[in-house]
C-alpha cells in the first residue's frame, strides 16, 4: 500500500460558485490530485436537495459546477471527478450509517442552525440529515483527508465520530478520516457583511464574488466592500472588513497575511481595495477563460462524469457491501 492520502471533498452545483469555495476548496482540490491516491472529488446533487430548488436548473448546475472545476485544473486523468447522483452507494450508505449517528449530534450542527433559520417554506429533515450524506460521502471511499473550508469543520468531526461508533460497535470497517482546513483563506466574508461567509445560498448579492464574474463586476464589488473605521491596513478581530480583504489578498498572492500588512503600511483603504480587486482579477481570468471553452460541449463534460461515475463506484461498492455484511444483511 502507498503511503498517498486518500482525497474525498465534495462541492454543491447550487447557485454559481464563488470566490470562497475557490480559495478554501477548488484550489486545494488542484493541489491534492498529484498528492492523493486517489483523489476523488464529487458534485454533490443530492446535497443540493436540502434547500428549496428547480429540477432544471440543478441539472444544468452540475455542468456549470463541472465546467469550473476542469477550467480551475482539475484533471480527470490524474482525479475522480463525479456527480453524487450517479453512484447509489452514497445513499445507501447513509442510511446504514443514520444507526450510529447520534439525533443530539445532528441537533448540535451549526449549519443546520442557520440554514433552517433562512428556509422561507420548508424546513426539511434533508437539510438535519445532511451530516450523514456527507460522512457517508467520504466514508464510502475510505477516504483519509477532506480538504474544506473551515465552516465544514464540525461536519468532519462528525463523520470521523460516526466511523469510529461503527468501528466500535461493528468492528473495524471504516476509516477516520482527517480534515484538511487551509491556512489562509478558509473562512472567506461577505464583502458588505463581513461578519457572515461568503455562501452560495446566503449571502448578499454585492458582497459575493463569483468564480466567473466579469472584471468590471470583481472591481465594483471591492471597490464598495464594507471597511473599517480607522485607516490601518492589519488583520483586527474588530476590523472584520479589512482582515477579509487582507486574508483575499494573501490567498490570491499565495503570501503570509504579514506580508499584506507590510506591503501596505501606511495606504489608504482606497488603494488597498483596488489592489486585491487586481489580484482577485488576475487570479479568476484564467479559470473563467477555460470554462467558456469547456462549457458549451455539454457532451464531453457528460462523457468525464460518467467515466468518473464508473471509478467511483468500483472504489465504493466494495466498502459498503463491507458495512452491509458487517451490519447483518
Ligand atoms: P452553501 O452556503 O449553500 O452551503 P457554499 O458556498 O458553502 O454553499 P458548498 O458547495 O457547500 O458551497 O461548499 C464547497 C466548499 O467550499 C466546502 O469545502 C466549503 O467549506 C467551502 N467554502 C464555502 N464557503 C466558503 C468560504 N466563505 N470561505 C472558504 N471556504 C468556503
Ligand atoms: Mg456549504
Amino acid at each position: 500500500m502507498s503511503d498517498a492520502p486518500i482525497i474525498f471533498s465534495g462541492i454543491q452545483p447550487t447557485g454559481r460558485k464563488h470566490l470562497g469555495n475557490y480559495i478554501g476548496a477548488i484550489r486545494q482540490y488542484v493541489e491534492g490530485q498529484d498528492r492523493g491516491d486517489p483523489a476523488i472529488f464529487c458534485i454533490v446533487d443530492l446535497h443540493a436537495i436540502s434547500v428549496a430548488y428547480d429540477p432544471e436548473e440543478l441539472r444544468e448546475r452540475v455542468y456549470d459546477t463541472t465546467a469550473i472545476l476542469l477550467a480551475a485544473g482539475l484533471d480527470p486523468e490524474r482525479c475522480v471527478l463525479f456527480r453524487q447522483s450517479d453512484v447509489r452507494e452514497h445513499t445507501e450508505l447513509t442510511w446504514l450509517l443514520s444507526a450510529v449517528t447520534a439525533h443530539g449530534d445532528l441537533n448540535r450542527m451549526h449549519q443546520f442552525k442557520d440554514k433552517s433559520a433562512k428556509q422561507q417554506e420548508l424546513v426539511s429533515a434533508a437539510l438535519f440529515f445532511y451530516p450523514v450524506l456527507m460522512a457517508s460521502d467520504v466514508l464510502a471511499y475510505r477516504a483519509t483527508e477532506v480538504p474544506v473550508g473551515d465552516d465544514q469543520r464540525q461536519h468532519v468531526e462528525l463523520m470521523r465520530e460516526i466511523a469510529r461508533r461503527f468501528n466500535e460497535r461493528f468492528g473495524e470497517t471504516l476509516v477516520v478520516p482527517d480534515h484538511r482546513i487551509p491556512e489562509v483563506g478558509a473562512r472567506i466574508m461577505d464583502l458588505q457583511e463581513p461578519e457572515r461567509k461568503m455562501s452560495t445560498t446566503g449571502g448578499t448579492e454585492a458582497g459575493t464574488v463569483y468564480v466567473l464574474e466579469e472584471e468590471k463586476a470583481i472591481r465594483k464589488k471591492f471597490g464598495s466592500a464594507v471597511t473599517d473605521s480607522g485607516r490601518e491596513i492589519v488583520r483586527s478581530p474588530d476590523k472584520p472588513g479589512i482582515t477579509n480583504l487582507i486574508d483575499i489578498f494573501a490567498a490570491a498572492r499565495g503570501v503570509d497575511h504579514g506580508v499584506v500588512e507590510g506591503e501596505f503600511e501606511g495606504a489608504g483603504y482606497g488603494d488597498f481595495k483596488k489592489a486585491v480587486a487586481e489580484g482577485v482579477v488576475e487570479l479568476l481570468a484564467p479559470v473563467r477563460e477555460r470554462y467558456a471553452e469547456l462549457r458549451p460541449d455539454q457532451a464531453a463534460l457528460d462523457e468525464t462524469l460518467a467515466a468518473g461515475a464508473a471509478k467511483a463506484r468500483a472504489i465504493a461498492a466494495p466498502v459498503v457491501a463491507d458495512v452491509r455484511d458487517r451490519m447483518g444483511f
